[in-house]
Formats: structure tokens, sequence, C-alpha cells
């Protein structure tokens, strides 16, 4: 028999949707593949009943609905400054999976190096292999998640061609500092290198951290490729909805990858997501404040654990460190979780180049009464330990 692609060697099948089946083979509560268990706003719902009942049922615009794309650039310029152009500027995607390896793909020829940092959403070093790419990895380092700036720079020095940069960051919630960027951003500029940025958590940052959108720095629009989704925002992760947002030289060799990678992005729901994308500033405020409440609420059981975790600055994820609890490894810790305490969350080392057993990832995306019960059961399961 032949022998099937060795790069499929390298890498597993996403330990956390893996996580999520696992969950549902046990009825235990799923805090580890990060979505919500509550609904879209109504008027987004009705709106893709309409869409449904509409002239939406080819192909559209392989690079993405016109109407939609307009929607998309007003509101991305409005938040960015930037003046994007729908015609120019941007590709509707997959979601920001599609919308990532894109990038990638854009970016990087087989045997260039991609900095990854570590943790990382296990996505990008797929990403990186399946494109040819050589994923090096830079630790961020607990419990701050801050970088070695001179090792970042060595990085750098031994050629990488991109830099991929999840902020606010899947898993550990990082905001990056303006100050953190602006030196990313020179490095960038002074060894030629295209910035690759996850954004999807853009909507979700708590007080006083603030978001700074890489391709506002100076210099910066020019090389990087903005990766985006609505399924954060809007609470849509099902409808696969992402975007990659870049100047027009980057753009017109994005699309080709789009192109042959899925044709496009499904219509009618592109037509509903106008929708969305058009909700007044008040939807934004409110979805924070409602992040707000469930990360407070969440950590609030956390803190009652005793075990040390982290305190996301943005996105939805925290990191329990389970390290006292005696098992071998993360995964062991995770099953234990999932059979005898009732709650699954996604072992840390799926997020970690280096061997790192110490964090069980929890998400909060969730309606109040799931993240209470999820709660208790944590609290009385690690306080009882194994
Ligand atoms: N971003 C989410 C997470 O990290 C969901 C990932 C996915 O399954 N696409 O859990």
């Amino acid at each position: 028999m032949p022998q099937p692609a060795r790069r499929l060697e390298v890498f597993t099948e996403s330990v956390i949707r893996e996580m999520t089946r696992l969950a549902n083979r046990h009825g235990s509560i799923n805090l580890a593949q990060g979505f919500p268990d509550f609904d879209p706003p109504a008027e987004l719902i009705d709106a893709l009943a309409t869409a449904i009942r509409g002239p939406h049922h080819q192909y559209a615009v392989t690079w993405g609905a016109p109407r939609f794309r307009q929607a998309l650039a007003r509101k991305q310029s409005k938040l960015t400054g930037l003046d994007i152009d729908p015609d120019r500027h941007l590709v509707v995607t997959c979601g920001s999976t599609e919308a990532m390896m894109v990038a990638m793909m854009t970016a990087c020829d087989p045997g260039d190096k991609v900095i990854v940092f570590s943790p990382f959403y296990e996505n990008y070093a797929a990403d990186a292999i399946l494109s040819g790419a050589i994923p090096v990895h830079i630790t961020l380092h607990a419990p701050n998640f801050e970088f070695d700036r001179m090792e970042l720079r060595q990085a750098f020095e031994q050629g990488a061609k991109a830099i991929v940069i999840c902020n606010p960051s899947n898993p550990c919630g990082k905001v990056f500092t303006r100050e953190e960027l602006l030196y990313i951003a020179g490095l960038a500029e002074e060894f030629d290198a295209f910035v690759l940025m996850d954004e999807v958590y853009e909507h979700i940052v708590y007080a006083p951290h603030q978001h700074t959108y890489f391709a506002t720095l100076p210099g910066m629009w020019e090389r990087t490729l903005s990766c985006g989704s609505l399924s954060k925002t809007y609470s849509i992760t099902g409808w696969r909805l992402g975007h990659v947002i870049a100047p027009e030289n980057l753009i017109s060799r994005a699309r080709k990858v789009h192109d042959f990678l899925t044709v496009g992005a499904a219509a009618p729901l592109q037509e509903a997501a106008i929708t969305a994308l058009e909700f007044p500033d008040s939807y934004y405020a409110d979805l924070q404040r409602d992040y707000d409440a469930k990360r407070d609420l969440f950590l609030g059981y956390m803190r009652q654990t005793g075990l040390p975790f982290t305190e996301p600055q943005g996105a939805y994820y925290t990191l329990l460190n389970i390290s006292s609890l005696g098992f071998t490894t993360d995964t062991e810790a995770a099953a234990w979780m999932t059979e005898t305490v009732g709650v699954t969350g996604v072992p840390g080392s799926s997020f970690y180049r280096e061997p790192e057993h110490r964090f069980i990832r929890f998400h909060f995306a969730k309606k109040e009464d799931t993240l209470r019960a999820a709660g208790e059961k944590l609290v009385e399961g690690l306080r009882r330990g194994r």
C-alpha cells in the first residue's frame, strides 16, 4: 500500500474537539471547546430565517458576498480607523480557522520559519505544518505570560518569515500591551517579516486592559494579515464566518488560497450576518458586560477550589493549575474530571510545545446556570480530590 503523507504523522486531531466528544460520551459539562450554550440575538435568528427564504442558495462571490463585505469593511474601519476597502482588502472565509490557514499559506513557502508563541491555540502549529512551514516556538512565561525579548529577537535573526499572534490570547487570556506590540512591530520591520494576527476575541477584553489592532501600528498595515471571526462576537460558532483583512497585494494572493480551499463561505449565512455587522455600539458594550459577569462568576468558583489559576485579561478561558492534584499528566487529570467530577476542560499540554502538564483550560462562554453547576462540581470534586 502507498504511504499516506508523512506531514500528517506529526500532529493529532484537535484535542479541544476530542474533549467535546469525551464530554458528550460521559454526559459531563463541557467547558472544553470554547462555544456558547446560549443563542445569538433573536434579531439575527430572524435574519437567518428571512435569508433562507430568499434567493441566496447558490455560491456567493468567492471572496465574500458584496453586501456582507461592505458591512464588514464599515464595521472594521470604524473600529480600527483604517480605511478598509470591501473590494480590495478582505476575504470572507469559513471561520477564522480557514482565515488563519489562508494567512499562513499566503505568507509562507514550504521551509519558511514561522514564530508561534507557546502556549498557542492548537491550530497554528498544524497550519504551519500543513503549509510546509516550520513553527519556531517562543514561550510566554506563566503566570504573566510575558516573552523574553532577546529570545524573540533571536528567532527573527534566525530568519523567521512570519509571526503568529493571538490577541487577546487563547488559551492564556493575555492581552498584549501596546508597548509589547510595538516591540514586535519593530522586529517585523527590521527583519522584514509578516505578522499573522488572530483577533477573534477583539470584543472580549476586561478593563483596564485594551485591545490594540496590530495593523494600526505605524508601518504595520503593509505586512499584517488580520484574521477575525463572527463566531465569538455574535455567538454563532456554527455559522463558520471569518475573514482576512490585509493590503491588496496580499489579499489578491489570499483569495487564490481561499478559492481553491473552500470556494466560499455559505451564502445565506453571509446574507443573514449583515444584520449582526450593523448592530449598534451598545451591542458590544452589552457583550462585554455579559462576559465581565461570566468571568467574575466562574473565577469565583476557581478561587474556591484553592488551586492557582490565570485571570484572563481578554477572551474567555482560564488555566487552572492542577499540579497539586498528583496526576502524572494533564490528560489523565482531564479524564478524571470528566468521569468523576462531571466537568470537562482541555489538557493544557495541547497548547504547549514544551512538556507542560500543570494546566487544564476551562472556558466560561456559558449560561449562568451552566457556570454555577460546573463551578459547584469543580469546587466539590477538586476539594475532595482523587
Ligand atoms: N476557539 C475555541 C476553543 O479554543 C473553539 C475551537 C474550535 O473548535 N474551532 O476552544
